[in-house]
């Protein structure tokens, strides 16, 4: 008989006037018996309507009927025979947009906890096992992977399983892409990502960083080097403004800085590391992405005291995760939804000192079909700030594109790719991830390097 609680088996978290002063870990996990009753909430429907709505195929109800039996090393190598990287997803998917959606047990309650359930699989097993030294046959084939976010890693994972010799040539100096340096320690540990780094080193793969694809060496460069196919996932890192006047004022961040400092710098553990970063008494975070929620949390826990998001649009429209606006309320961030920024005001010697900004209304459906946000006349006011931090996107960085002949983009910037193999116009050089897509989502990013390294593989047998 499935366990009918309409609710899931709750989370254990860290209480928020606690936990938004450090940056641990915000969920603490299930145990054994806790993930066993959530996964006996599950009904085994036979048309599995959860798995459509999985990007990478994970056969749900097949790993949620092994939870329920105690079964917990056989439910990992179901997810991890489609999915490489179960503790990340499980922690940052936009579950409630794909597979929980789709949960039968969610038309009337809440959907099974699925992410929940994959993570507690993922910890359990690196608690509990032994590192597989399976036997990889070799071919000696030479690959190059541009980029170690989770584009790059899957590519890079999926190829060296099948015998290729493949080397990541990353940009910064720690790999992992936006999973080290974007996403903060409280949502995503980065020894997690660490170790599924290791984890390919195990399986072989180099890793070179510190090398900038583009400026140290050109695609035409590696070809030369004897690498007989390459993938590009060097993401979407370029930050985008609003090209309003005091952008460029001291004390405006763009995210992406904001985050990196913080998390591949650990501006948080100043004077441990010499690398602090200045957040004011009052912090204003333009965007209502996850981006946005990640640095306003971040801005809270290095010490600011009010934080606000400013987001043009009303609160049903946030892109943000639900569960990530739900934290940010629940450890005081404050939202000035229906708000948008007109120019940032500085004092005489170039700091910021406050935010000039409209209130907005909603008009009728723009071409996203969201209700286009409209000022509200006689609705400027300043908002008393001493940093803001831009989060309204991300574009993919233009170096590539403009030191590669053949390769062709979008004109805003997204390498243009063949949908079912990532093949780019340039032969033997394929992309997947938000280079190719912009900015979009980890489990995205990892279909996308899944599909070229399969694609990588014919392509190879055909012509070697
Ligand atoms: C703060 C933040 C929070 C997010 N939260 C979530 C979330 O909760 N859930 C979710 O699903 N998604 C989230 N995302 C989005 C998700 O992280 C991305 O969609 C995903 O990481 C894209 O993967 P990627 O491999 O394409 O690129 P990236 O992760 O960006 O990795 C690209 C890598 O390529 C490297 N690189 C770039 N140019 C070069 C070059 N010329 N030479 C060598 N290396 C290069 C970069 O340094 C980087 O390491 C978030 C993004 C951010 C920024
Ligand atoms: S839809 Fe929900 S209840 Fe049905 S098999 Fe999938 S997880 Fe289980």
């Amino acid at each position: 008989m499935p366990n009918m609680s309409p609710k899931k088996v709750n989370m254990p978290e860290q209480e928020p006037d606690i936990r938004n002063k450090n940056f641990l870990e915000v969920a603490l996990g299930y145990t054994p018996e806790m993930a066993q009753e959530e996964a006996q909430r599950c009904l085994q429907c036979k048309n599995k309507p959860c798995v459509a709505g999985c990007p990478v195929n994970v056969q749900i109800p097949e790993f949620i009927e092994l939870v329920a039996n105690g079964q917990f090393e056989k439910a990992y190598e179901k997810i991890t025979e489609t999915n490489s990287l179960p503790a990340i997803c499980g922690r940052v998917c936009p579950q409630e947009t794909q597979c929980e959606k789709l949960c039968i047990r969610g038309i009337k309650n809440e959907p099974v906890g699925i992410g929940r359930l994959e993570r507690f699989v993922a910890d359990w097993f690196i608690q509990n096992s032994k590192p597989n030294s399976k036997d990889i046959q070799k071919n000696g084939i030479k690959v190059a992977v541009i980029g170690s976010g989770p584009a790059g890693l899957t590519c890079a994972g999926d190829l060296a399983n099948m015998g290729y010799d493949v080397t990541i040539f990353e940009a910064f100096h720690t790999p992992g892409g936006v999973l080290m340096y974007g996403i903060p320690e409280f949502r995503l540990p980065k020894a997690l990502v660490q170790k599924e780094i290791d984890n390919l080193k195990h399986l072989g793969v180099k890793i070179r960083t510190n090398m900038v694809i583009g400026k140290v060496l050109s695609l035409e460069e590696l070809e030369q080097e004897g690498y007989k196919a390459i993938f590009i996932g060097t993401g979407a890192g370029l930050p985008n403004f609003m090209g309003i006047p005091g952008e460029n004022l001291n004390g405006v961040y763009s995210s992406n800085e904001f985050l990196t400092r913080i998390n591949l710098m650990k501006a948080y553990l100043f004077p441990q590391y010499g690398t602090p970063v200045k957040v004011g008494k009052n912090v204003a975070v333009v965007g209502g992405g996850n981006v946005a929620m990640d640095a306003a949390r971040s801005a809270k826990r290095l010490g600011a005291e009010n934080v606000y998001i400013i987001y043009r649009r009303s609160e049903k429209e946030l892109p943000a995760r639900l569960e990530e606006i739900h934290h940010a309320k629940e450890e005081g961030i404050i939202f000035k939804l229906l708000t948008n920024p007109t120019k940032i005001i500085g004092t005489d010697d170039g700091w910021v000192k406050g935010m000039e900004c409209v209130e907005m209304e909603l008009g009728e459906p723009d071409s996203s079909g969201r209700r286009r946000p409209v000022v509200k006349k006689g609705s400027e006011h300043v908002v008393d700030v001493n940093t803001v931090i831009i989060a309204i996107g991300q574009s993919p960085n233009p170096l590539i594109k403009s030191t590669t002949k053949g390769l062709d983009t979008h004109d805003w910037g997204g390498i243009i790719v063949e949908e079912a193999t990532g093949a780019t116009s340039k032969e033997g050089v394929y992309a997947g991830g938000d280079t190719v897509t912009g900015a979009a989502t980890v489990i995205l990013a990892m279909g996308a390097g899944k599909t070229a390294a399969n694609a990588i593989d014919e392509y190879l047998k055909k012509t070697l």
